[in-house]
C-alpha cells in the first residue's frame, strides 16, 4: 500500500457473464453499502452488454461499473465500437485500456492505447492503463524496459477530467495461478512509482498502482502488504461475490 492512498479493488469479467450473473454483483453491492463501507473502492469491469444493467444497479452505492475497452473517437463510423460517451450514457465511470488479451488478440499498440486513455480521462472517466511483460521478456531481463516503454508510450500527459490509474499485469501471471515473487512485484511497482514521480512530480505520488495476474482471496493479503501496490485488478476472481468480496476482505 502506499499511505494517503485509498486502495481499489478492481474486477475484469473479460467475455464472461450473462443477465444471469448480475446476481453476483448485486451481492458485491450490497457488502459496499453503508454501514459496511468498505476501507477500498470497489469497481467492476463488465462486458459492454451488462453495462447499463450494471450501472443501474450500482447506482446510489460506493460500488462502480466499468467497461473492458474503448475507441479513441466519441462516434463516427467505426462499426462494432464503443466509445466513452457510450460509456457514460450507460451510467459507467471507468474504462480499462491496453489489457494485454487486446494488445495481443487485437494488435494493439502503445499509441492506440494512448488515444483511447486519452479519450476516457477527457470524458471524466477513470482510465485503468494496463502494462506488463511476457514470459520471454522476464526471463531475458528486459521487464523493467519493457514497463518504461509502456508507461512512456501509453499513459497521457494528464489526467484531464478523469483518474490515471497503473495496473502491472505480467502477462504470464494472467489467468495461469502463477504470481510473481513479492520481491518482482515489489521491483515493478516501486520502478513504476518512481517512473510516475519523474514524469508528474508530486502528483505521480497518488496515481494508484494496481497489481494483476492470480490474485484470489488466498493471496491478496500479501500482495495488498506490498509498498506501492494500491489495490488489484482480478479476472477469474472477480465472477463469484465470494471470491471478489474474499480479495476485497484483504483490503479492510
Ligand atoms: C486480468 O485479466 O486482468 C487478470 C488479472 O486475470 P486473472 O486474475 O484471472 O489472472
Amino acid at each position: 500500500m502506499t499511505p494517503g492512498i485509498r486502495p481499489l479493488v478492481a474486477g475484469n469479467w473479460k467475455m464472461n457473464g450473462l443477465k444471469s450473473a448480475l446476481g453476483e454483483l448485486e451481492i458485491m453491492r450490497d457488502a459496499s453499502k453503508p454501514g459496511n463501507k468498505p476501507n477500498h473502492d470497489m469497481l467492476v469491469c463488465v462486458p459492454f452488454t451488462l453495462l447499463a444493467q450494471a450501472a443501474e444497479m450500482a447506482s446510489r452505492s460506493s460500488f462502480n461499473i466499468g467497461a473492458q475497452d474503448c475507441h479513441k473517437n466519441i462516434s463516427g463510423a467505426h462499426t462494432g465500437d464503443i466509445s466513452v460517451e457510450m460509456i457514460a450514457d450507460c451510467g459507467a465511470e471507468a474504462v480499462i485500456v491496453g489489457h494485454s488479451e487486446r494488445r495481443t488478440d487485437h494488435g494493439e499498440t502503445n499509441i492506440e492505447v494512448l488515444g483511447k486513455a486519452n479519450a476516457a480521462l477527457d470524458w471524466g472517466h477513470m482510465a485503468i492503463i494496463c502494462i506488463g511483460e511476457s514470459e520471454s521478456q522476464r526471463k531475458s531481463g528486459e521487464t523493467l524496459n519493457v514497463l518504461k516503454a509502456q508507461m512512456d508510450g501509453s499513459i497521457p500527459d494528464s489526467p484531464a477530467n478523469g483518474e490515471i490509474v497503473v495496473a502491472y499485469e505480467p502477462i504470464w501471471a494472467i489467468g495461469t495461478g502463477l504470481t510473481p515473487t513479492v520481491q518482482d512485484i515489489s521491483e515493478a511497482h516501486n520502478f513504476m512509482r518512481n517512473e510516475l514521480v519523474d514524469r508528474f512530480g508530486e502528483a505521480g505520488k497518488s496515481i494508484r498502482l494496481l497489481y494483476g495476474g492470480s490474485v484470489k482471496p488466498a493471496n491478496a493479503k500479501e500482495l495488498m502488504g506490498i509498498d506501492n501496490v494500491d489495490g488489484a485488478l482480478v479476472g477469474g476472481a472477480s465472477l463469484k461475490a465470494v471470491d471478489f468480496l474474499g480479495i476485497c476482505e484483504a483490503y479492510q
